[in-house]
């Protein structure tokens, strides 16, 4: 039972990485993408927050938001 979990764990944190999801304003973004549906640099967009993964907002040519870490 312990393998089992243990696999369990290690194919969560593999498709988790494989998909990491940003949040961008609006379909395809300003020019940038969030980390997190609550950033400050969310709260001035005035389309809806669509969430996107990271590789896709990469191939719309946007940069990490400046307000992240
Ligand atoms: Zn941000």
């Amino acid at each position: 039972m312990k393998t089992i979990a243990i696999l369990y764990c290690i194919s969560l944190l593999s498709s988790t990485f494989m998909t990491t999801q940003v949040y961008i304003c609006g379909p395809k973004g300003a020019k940038k993408y969030h980390l997190t549906a609550s950033c400050r640099g969310l709260s001035s967009c005035k389309d809806a927050t669509v969430k996107v993964s990271l590789s896709q907002a990469e191939n719309f040519g946007l940069s990490l938001c400046g307000w992240e870490d």
